[in-house]
């Protein structure tokens, strides 16, 4: 290829950069940041669709059941099929659905394991009602059998439910470390991630109040830590942010979650991560202790 060829490419190059540009002007500047909170499920799949969309956001979270019990109440197909013609139409991203609390996989007591392993088994199957989603859930408490007899358990229990034909990829969320939390450092998520066959099927969802609890400065090095992740676990593998301040201090290993600006990782920090080049395009997710109001304004803030 001659000079001129060089020449037209680079023009080709810039002219894409000049569309991306002028888009993000014409959209509000903002287009890129794709945000919603947790919400509650139970009026439905189109009902929160309409919430979300009534406070700006693109996405939302929500639990696949009671978060401290077991029972799940079957899934309506219609509400389903009407959310992702709604979502569809208003151009919502992916939904980062919750694990309940009380599933543990690497639990002590077999009962406690076949419990958990069931509900997860049931939950991905239920997911695909809304394909395409996220499914995050906390790795687990490894109560008292050691990290590495907990990322064992973990494995086997992703590889006894995880199915090639799934269209909903699952989620390691970072963990504060409070108690025996699997997952309080980016080298016992690694770990769990290379036991599972079906890699492909896997993610991670970064929480900025665990991660900060568990030690890692997102407030003063925001860079280095993603640069530890991507070493460690891989960007790629970086599927969804859980955003929210922290009550506690950086090492704290507490988990008690701040209103945005209320709390030890602050205002100026958290927008470095909705603005950070490395989480460009994620969903972030508003787990703040707030009501409709509430996250509704935090949307607006971290919009603007
Ligand atoms: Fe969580
Ligand atoms: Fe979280
Ligand atoms: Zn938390």
């Amino acid at each position: 290829m001659g000079r001129r060829g060089r020449c037209g490419w680079r023009l080709i190059c810039f002219a894409v950069e000049y569309i991306e540009v002028a888009e993000d002007l014409l959209l509000g500047g903002n287009i890129m940041l794709h945000i919603g909170c947790h919400l509650s499920s139970s009026r439905g799949y189109l009902a929160m669709g309409r919430e979300a969309l009534s406070m700006q956001a693109d996405t939302f979270a929500f639990f696949t059941r009671n978060p401290r019990g077991g029972r799940a109440k079957e899934i309506d197909a219609a509400d389903a099929a009407a959310f992702c013609d709604f979502a569809a139409e208003h151009g919502f991203v992916k939904l980062v659905a919750h694990a309940p609390y009380t599933m543990n996989p690497c639990a002590a007591k077999e009962n406690l394991r076949v419990f958990a392993r069931e509900m997860m088994a049931d939950d991905l199957r239920r997911m695909e009602y809304t394909p395409d989603n996220y499914y995050n859930f906390h790795p687990g408490s490894h109560v008292g059998q050691g990290a590495a007899a907990g990322i064992a358990l973990i494995t086997e229990q992703l590889n006894a439910v995880l199915r090639p034909e799934q269209s909903t990829i699952v989620l390691l969320e970072t963990m504060a470390g409070k108690g025996t939390e699997v997952g309080r450092s980016f080298a016992e998520l690694r770990a769990i991630l290379d036991g599972v066959e079906l890699g492909e099927k896997m993610g991670v969802c970064f929480d900025t109040c665990h991660v900060w609890d568990a030690g890692y400065d997102i407030v003063n090095d925001l860079d280095g830590v993603l640069a530890e992740f991507d070493h460690v676990i891989g960007l790629e593998r970086l599927k969804a942010v859980h955003l929210n301040d922290s009550l506690n201090g950086c090492g704290s290993h507490k988990d008690r979650h701040a209103r945005i600006g209320e709390g030890e990782i602050g205002l100026t920090a958290l927008q470095r991560v909705v603005n950070h080049p490395a989480l460009r395009g994620l969903p972030f997710i508003l787990e703040t202790p707030n009501d409709h109001d509430g996250y509704a304004r935090e949307i607006q803030l971290l919009r603007s």
